[in-house]
């Protein structure tokens, strides 16, 4: 994959959407009242395109510590990270992100795609090989790309593949596999176990983006690097707060040496401004959720999960290998599938619309988020819609 955002094909298909006033995307949201959201279009839609995985964004604790950080650090920090530093929130953050994982340093982006730009970049350059999976996030092959390294790709979870790339690759200096631990548009997992194998064997690095799996996945929530018991052989993990930690910002945990270089030469790091204090301060506060009732909240959502995929499996919905909150409803044509986005928004329920070039042409699909905050009524509702929208559009 390359990263290209001048191709007007693309542009007429997302133009025809908007003139003749069909597209789901851009909403601009009015309100929200915990699940429902009223937009410029809908007045109240049940929010399932979101990835607000643990319902932390609307949590009242989270709300009240954004709203005392704006009190005591006004609305932004003073300047550059490098220069002007970061509020002792931000500080917090690091220790408790620290103290939290098996990795050595932590140190916060302004985003997770600041994050992936900065790590790749720092790790690889032009006599390194970058291997990544061809469904990794973009922001991972624009880190590559600026990288200079020399990137290969492998088809979607193909073991086999990735080894052939191993095996022809001892010719550069480093090897870097990187992955995201679960994948954003498909739900499925990156099998970490058997990805750590090759990198003893063939000498290679790993990185994981665990945007989608923090705070979720594993016995901690550390992502499907814990899931698997193998995060003590990933060099380096970048997520973001903007998904189930319910904030906005991003993170790596890794190693000392990575961690120093970062801190003192990622320009994403340095030369950036680092995240306001009121998201440092959300963080803050649902990182100490999460250690007191994270697996109370894992647990909700893991029923709620459970509902939602057997409901629909059950009626012969194709969901591709999800086997988590991320809920692909595969519609596969991209004008159908904006149809049964806006079909379902009439009768209330907003779902992400995911299509070409975001995934491959022709596997349009909703993409739906299931949060340990929706009901059991709400997820039941969903799927008696989607069962129905499968059968008023033959998907
Ligand atoms: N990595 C993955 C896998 C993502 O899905 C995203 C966001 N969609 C990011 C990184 C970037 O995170 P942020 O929104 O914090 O920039």
């Amino acid at each position: 994959m390359t990263v290209d955002t001048r191709t007007t094909a693309l542009q007429d298909l997302y133009q025809e959407w908007e003139r003749t006033g069909v597209s789901p995307f851009f909403p601009v949201i009015e309100s929200n009242d915990g699940n429902l959201v009223a937009t410029d279009r809908y007045p109240a839609l049940t929010m399932f395109g979101s990835c607000d995985y643990l319902g932390l964004s609307q949590n009242p604790v989270l709300k009240e510590a954004a709203i005392d950080a704006v009190r005591r650090y006004g609305t932004n920090t003073y300047g550059a990270q490098l220069l002007c530093g970061h509020t002792r929130l931000h500080h917090d953050v690091e220790a408790t992100l620290r103290a939290m994982s098996p990795l050595d340093s932590a140190i916060l982006f302004p985003s997770g795609m600041a994050a992936n730009l900065a790590v790749i970049t720092a790790m690889a350059s032009k006599d390194d090989v970058i291997i990544n999976d061809r469904t990794d996030h973009v922001s991972i092959f624009m880190g590559s790309q600026l990288s200079g390294a020399e990137v290969r790709t492998f088809p979607h979870n193909n073991m086999a593949k990735l080894e052939s790339l191993l095996q022809r690759s001892d010719d550069k200096r480093r090897r870097i596999v990187i992955v995201d631990g679960l994948y954003s548009a498909d739900g499925d997992f990156a099998p970490l176990d058997q990805i750590a194998a090759l990198a003893d064997r063939y000498d290679a690095r790993i990185v994981v983006d665990e945007a989608h799996s923090f705070g979720v996945v594993g016995p901690n929530g550390l992502g499907v690097a814990e899931y698997y018991g193998v995060l003590d052989r990933v060099d380096a993990v970048v997520a973001t707060m903007s998904k189930a930690l319910g904030s906005t910002g991003g993170f790596v945990l890794t190693n000392a040496e990575l961690e120093r270089q970062l801190r003192y030469m990622a320009p994403s790091y340095t030369s950036s401004r680092g995240s306001a204090p009121a998201a440092a301060g959300a963080t803050l506060a649902s990182l100490r959720l999460l250690a007191e009732s994270g697996a109370d909240l894992r647990r909700r959502l893991d029923a709620n999960v459970q509902l939602v995929l057997t409901g629909l499996r059950a009626a012969g919905v194709d969901l591709m290998n999800t086997r988590s909150h991320i809920v692909p409803v595969l519609v596969r044509d991209e004008d159908k599938t904006v149809a049964v986005a806006n079909w379902l928004m009439e009768r209330g329920v907003f779902t992400a619309t995911f299509v070409y070039p975001h995934v491959p042409q022709n596997t349009g699909r909703l993409r739906i988020g299931i949060t340990a905050g929706h009901t059991t009524e709400e997820c039941e509702r969903l799927v008696a819609l989607i069962v129905e929208a499968s059968r008023e559009f033959s998907f």
